[in-house]
């Protein structure tokens, strides 16, 4: 049932996927995204699969053509616990967080035994391959075949270099929006089966970037831990507030 998300400001259901201001989110756990994951590299489906947070749903609200790529993804999951309290805000509860460094950990995990090769595509030179020595030596018998840095002009010679390759997953880390639409318009059309969005991953698999202790992450305050640590992030995490006042609006409305 993909491409039947609608674009109605309130929530419903609709084949497992939970709608959050117009953004479907799909209602799975960690294990059941890795399952679709699986039978996208088997069946040689082309798409995007999104990690969603807050600022994610903000931007969709804003650019059509940025939820249009959200409409056409063959997996959307919550990343961030602003979508988590806004589905349960709605009276629709999502099950899990499945967020970009959880997926692609739980990813790497499996590799070896599933044979799925990597590409990775973003973040400065030479972080993408500081990250890849560290997950090859975390995981091993993964098979990462290409790395290439997000700071280009002309991207031809990296789509040739795909179109050779062929991976199974590729991973863009070209930060929120940029990597979407790169995604769209360049990985899919050269038939890479699975391609996720993972933002700053990268920064944090080379060690550039530490993620929050775990504490911090249970108790779903790793948006303000990054604020501490990256203070230029504030200005984007008033999405948030903007967000949950969205939400609260279209409860409201709907008369849900
Ligand atoms: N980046 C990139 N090319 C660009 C702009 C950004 O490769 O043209 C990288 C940047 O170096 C960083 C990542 O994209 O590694 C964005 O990280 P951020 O945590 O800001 O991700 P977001 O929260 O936007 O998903």
């Amino acid at each position: 049932m993909e491409g039947c998300r609608n674009s109605k400001d309130y929530m419903m259901d609709v084949a497992g996927r939970v709608f959050v201001l117009g953004v479907g989110i799909d209602n799975v756990n960690l294990g059941e995204a890795l399952k679709r994951i699986q039978e996208y590299v088997e069946n040689g489906t082309a798409g995007l699969v999104v990690t969603a947070n807050p600022e994610i749903v903000m931007l969709a609200r804003k650019s059509p053509d940025f939820k249009a790529y959200l409409d056409n993804a063959l997996m959307v999951t919550a990343d961030g616990i602003g979508i988590l309290i806004g589905a349960r805000l709605l009276g629709r509860p999502i099950k899990q967080r499945v967020t970009g460094i959880d997926l692609t950990t739980a990813l790497f995990e499996q590799a070896a035994a599933k044979k799925y090769k990597f590409y990775f595509v973003g973040a400065k030179p030479g972080v993408a391959e500081a990250a890849a020595e560290n997950i090859r030596k975390a995981y091993p018998g993964i098979e990462i075949i290409g790395i290439q840095h997000g700071y280009f002009n002309d991207d031809s010679k990296i789509i040739d270099d795909i179109k050779i390759k062929k991976p199974d997953i590729l991973l863009a880390a070209l930060g929120m929006g940029k990597q979407e639409k790169w995604i769209e318009e360049r990985v899919k059309p050269a038939g890479v089966p699975v391609s996720i969005g993972v933002g700053g991953s990268f920064d944090v698999f080379s060690g550039e970037a530490k993620r929050a202790p775990k504490w911090i992450q249970d108790a779903g305050i790793e948006w303000l831990y990054r604020l501490i640590r990256q203070p230029s992030r504030f200005w984007r995490m008033l999405q948030l507030p903007k967000f949950l006042g969205a939400i609260i609006l279209s409860r409201l409305f709907s008369g849900k």
